[in-house]
């Protein structure tokens, strides 16, 4: 490359900003996030607590207690391939469109469902 290229490209790079995202204070623009598969979202209200999405990674990113009505997920373990969100029999697993902050320790983050009301017994009409 002459010195008159090298210049020009000096120059370019000067005024151009920088190459690279200051993360995470600056996330993607809306169009790009679009393109990324994003992180698994569960909806704990609908979740049967099967176990068929934990028997389904990949990479044991997901552990299920059906005793407890938990749901966990280690998000340094997950891969985003999405295999869980199809075997789940409920739909009540996706890939959100956001980002996983970054983290400085392995917690995993637990969802647990929240205790339903009991039913109300049923009235027998003229009794
Ligand atoms: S497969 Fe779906 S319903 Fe079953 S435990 Fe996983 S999230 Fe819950
Ligand atoms: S997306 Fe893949 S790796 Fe991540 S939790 Fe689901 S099955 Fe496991």
């Amino acid at each position: 490359m002459s010195v008159f290229g090298m210049s020009r490209t000096i120059m370019r790079n000067l005024f151009s900003g920088p190459a690279t995202r200051l993360y995470p204070t600056r996330e993607k623009e809306p169009h790009r996030a679009a393109r990324s598969r994003g992180r698994i979202e569960i909806d704990i209200e609908a979740c049967i607590f099967c176990s068929a999405c934990a028997k389904r990674c990949p990479t044991d990113a997901i552990i299920v207690s059906k005793t407890d009505k938990e749901w966990n997920i280690d998000r340094l373990r997950c891969c985003t391939c999405n295999a869980c969100v199809e075997v789940c029999p409920k739909k009540c697993l996706a890939m959100g469109n956001r980002y996983t902050p970054p983290t400085v320790t392995k917690d995993k983050d637990i969802f647990r469902q929240p205790p339903r009301p009991p039913k109300e017994p049923e009235t027998i009409p003229g009794a």
